[in-house]
């Protein structure tokens, strides 16, 4: 059996570790990607933003089984019960040298290298029995990890000298502003802040304070299957929703706002001032008509979608290029349909695992 992986990031990392788990070998599995280093797109926006702890928690990481998580492995290596505590109580966060050391060190145990293959591609095609890709022949099981399609910028800054995206490298000017209040924006408030800089936060609309983007209770069985059960214009809008701007509650967000704002050097506007430096904390292009290689799939095989999102089985499947002989399957953000939280490492790890089992049950294996 050949099957293929479209993209290089962690969520095609965590899908390949996932396939080895289950005994598949290296050279029954291609990946196909820009770069060989899963968190090489990844390790530059975070460290762009100073990114010191993961956002996710015990289990926001790439091995194919959830437990041990991050937690119990950290209680382990530091012969302390700390790491255990702060875990039941939703409180544990791995550092990001942490989380980056164990992709180093699951790459390096998996096979993933002999398995990569540095290509970009350009189209997707079912054919009897798998999928073209470009010209590398056919493979019958496909799992697509694009990630993100591009950085959004609002278009009135597209050519602004001043402006820099939150996600590219930079320093911070005397006096920055900084546009979006999502998470990103609230870490760069802080950074700039630190940096001694005088802060104004552009934004719209208030953010919410939510600890995680998509709400608890969706990382459940019980919270997806209503959510899959969900009429497609709701599920639509649910999802929308989850993009809004959020950042969580708690004093160490709140105590440096608050001391800023009473020296004069933090400061809400609803429009740019004469700032120095314009941060776009302003996150990704949203929606596969920003990605050629989905939306070229799309038009091509006439699939189903509902306004941005491609419209997927709850498995994370392609419902019409899927069957009891072949399979694609999408993970990472493209994935949100079939999991609003598809954008995260335990997302990730959603698709990956049914992806796995499709390759199980395939009577031509
Ligand atoms: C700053 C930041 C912090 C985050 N922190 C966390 C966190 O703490 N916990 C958590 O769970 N999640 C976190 N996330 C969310 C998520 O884990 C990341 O967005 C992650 O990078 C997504 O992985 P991915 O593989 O889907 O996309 P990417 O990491 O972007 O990788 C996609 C890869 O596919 C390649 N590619 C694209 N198209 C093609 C093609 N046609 N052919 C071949 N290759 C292609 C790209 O070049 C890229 O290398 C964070 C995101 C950001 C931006």
């Amino acid at each position: 059996m050949r099957c293929a992986i479209v993209g290089s990031g962690l969520g095609g990392f965590v899908a390949y570790a996932t396939l080895r788990y289950g005994g598949i070998e290296p050279e029954e599995i291609v990946v196909f990607g820009d770069e060989a280093d899963p968190a090489g797109a990844w390790r530059p926006r975070a460290a762009a933003i100073r990114q010191r702890w993961m956002r996710s928690e015990s289990d926001g990481h790439c091995y194919p089984t959830s437990f041990p998580g991050l937690a119990v492995r950290e209680a382990a290596r530091r012969a302390s019960l700390t790491p255990l505590l702060r875990s039941v109580t939703d409180r544990y966060r791995p550092t990001v040298a942490e989380f980056l050391h164990h992709v180093d060190l699951l790459r390096a145990s998996c096979g993933w290298d002999e398995s990569f293959f540095p290509a970009r591609i350009q189209r997707v095609r079912a054919v009897n029995g798998g999928f073209e890709l470009d010209g590398y022949g056919r493979f019958r099981h496909v799992l697509l990890a694009p990630g993100h399609p591009g950085l959004a910028r609002p278009a009135e800054l597209a050519c602004d000298p001043r402006a820099v995206h939150a996600y590219e490298p930079h320093d911070y000017a005397p006096r920055v502003a900084v546009v979006g209040a999502g998470m990103a924006a609230a870490t760069e408030w802080l950074n700039a802040l630190e940096a001694g800089a005088e802060v104004t936060s552009v934004r719209r609309r208030e953010p919410a304070r939510r600890p995680l983007n998509v709400a608890r209770p969706l990382f459940t069985k019980r919270g997806l299957a209503s959510f899959h059960a969900t009429p497609a214009v709701e599920r639509a809008e649910l999802l929308k929703g989850f993009g809004a701007p959020s950042y969580p509650p708690g004093r160490a967000w709140d105590a440096p706002l608050e001391g800023a704002a009473r020296e004069g050097r933090f400061h809400v506007a609803a429009e740019l001032n004469g700032a120095e430096q314009v941060i776009c904390a302003t996150g990704f292009a949203r929606g596969l008509e920003h990605d050629a290689l989905l939306r070229r799939l799309v038009e091509e095989h006439g699939l189903e979608t509902e306004q941005r999102w491609l419209v997927l089985a709850p498995d994370s499947t392609v419902p019409a290029l899927t069957d009891a002989t072949r399979t694609l399957s999408l993970a990472g953000v493209p994935a949100q349909w079939a999991y609003p939280a598809a954008d995260t490492l335990v997302g990730m790890k959603y698709a990956a695992r049914r992806f796995l089992g499709k390759l199980e049950r395939c009577p031509t294996r």
